[in-house]
C-alpha cells in the first residue's frame, strides 16, 4: 500500500462526517475581554477585537466558512473589520478559508517565514491532497505579512508576542498576548501546532522534510515551557478542554478560561506523546532488517 492509499484509507471513514458541518458546528462565544472563539469542534479560530479592527487566529477548514462568518456576525461584529488572519502553522485546516476570506472581506494574511515560505516549495506537507471530503479546492494563499521568531504582531490594542516552535510543521509558532476585562489582565498562549503525525518517520520520509523535525519538536516545547500562560488556548479544542470549559462557563463559573496548569500540563503530555511515538518508531526500526 502506497502512502497515499493508506492516509486516504484513514480520511475515507471521515468523509460523512466532515460532509455535514451540523455535526461539528458551536455557537460561538467570549472568553475573556476582547477574545473570542469562533471556530468548530474541531478546529479552533480565534477572534481579537484590538479596538482598532479585529484579528483572527486561523480560519478553519474551506467548505466551513459559512460557520466563521456567521459566527463572526453572532457576536455582533461585522466581517469587513477583520484587518488580519494570523495563522498557526501551514496546515489546510488552519488556513482553508483564509484565501476566500480575504476575497470576501479584504483581510491581509500573515504567517511565519518560514511556513510561508515551504508552502511554496512544497504545498502537499500542508496534506491539501487528502481532502476528498470537500468538493472545494484547497490552494495554498499567498501571505502579506510574514513573521520572525521573537517578533511581536501589534495591531491596535494587540501585542502578540511570536516565536518559532518547529516540529509539527518547520514554521509552525506559538503566540502570546495579555487580555484586559473590568481591570483584570491575564496573559493568553497558544501552542500552534502539536499533531504527531506531520512529524511522524513515514510522513517526514515521504514528503522529503528533514528527520530533525522531530527533535526540533522536542526542543520547541522545552522552549516555551514555563511561560506565564492563564488562559490557555487550543489549536485544536482537545489541547485545552474548550467544550469542558464552556460548559462550566454556561453553568456560571465565568472565569473558567482562566486554568495556569494547563499550558505546562499540555506541554508535558505532548513531549510524552511524541516520546512514545519516536520510541515506537526506534523498535519498528529495528525489526526491519
Ligand atoms: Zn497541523
Amino acid at each position: 500500500m502506497t502512502f497515499e492509499e493508506k492516509y486516504a484509507a484513514r480520511v475515507a471513514g471521515k468523509v460523512e462526517f466532515y460532509r455535514d458541518p451540523s455535526l461539528y458546528a458551536c455557537e460561538p462565544f467570549r472568553i475573556f475581554g476582547p477574545l473570542y472563539y469562533v471556530g468548530d469542534k474541531k478546529v479552533c479560530v480565534h477572534l481579537i477585537d484590538t479596538g482598532e479592527g479585529l484579528v483572527l487566529i486561523d480560519s478553519g477548514y474551506t467548505h466551513t466558512i459559512h460557520m466563521l462568518v456567521d459566527s463572526i456576525w453572532r457576536l455582533g461584529f461585522d466581517p469587513k473589520q477583520i484587518r488580519y488572519i494570523v495563522h498557526t502553522h501551514g496546515h489546510h485546516d488552519h488556513f482553508g478559508a483564509s484565501n476566500e476570506f480575504r476575497r470576501l472581506y479584504g483581510c491581509d494574511l500573515v504567517m511565519s517565514e518560514t511556513d510561508a515560505e515551504y508552502l511554496k516549495v512544497n504545498p502537499d506537507f500542508s496534506f491539501l491532497q487528502f481532502c476528498s471530503y470537500t468538493p472545494l479546492a484547497y490552494i495554498p494563499p499567498e501571505f502579506q505579512k510574514t513573521l520572525k521568531d521573537g517578533e511581536d504582531f501589534i495591531c491596535g490594542n494587540l501585542k502578540m508576542h511570536c516565536v518559532s516552535i518547529p516540529g509539527h510543521t518547520p514554521g509552525a509558532m506559538a503566540f502570546f498576548f495579555d487580555v484586559t476585562e473590568d481591570g483584570r489582565t491575564f496573559r493568553a498562549g497558544l501552542f500552534g501546532g502539536a499533531g504527531l503525525f506531520s512529524a511522524s518517520k513515514e510522513a517526514l520520509e515521504h514528503y522529503g522534510e528533514p528527520m530533525s523535525l522531530q527533535q526540533d519538536m522536542l526542543a520547541s516545547i522545552e522552549k516555551v515551557r514555563g511561560e506565564r500562560v492563564e488562559i490557555h488556548l487550543g489549536n485544536h479544542p482537545s489541547h485545552n478542554a474548550t467544550f469542558a470549559k464552556r460548559t462550566r462557563m454556561l453553568q456560571g463559573e465565568k472565569d473558567a478560561f482562566i486554568d495556569p496548569p494547563s499550558w505546562n500540563r499540555f506541554l508535558d503530555e505532548t513531549r510524552d506523546k511524541f516520546l512514545r511515538m519516536f520510541a515506537k518508531e526506534a523498535a519498528e526500526g529495528k525489526e526491519t532488517p
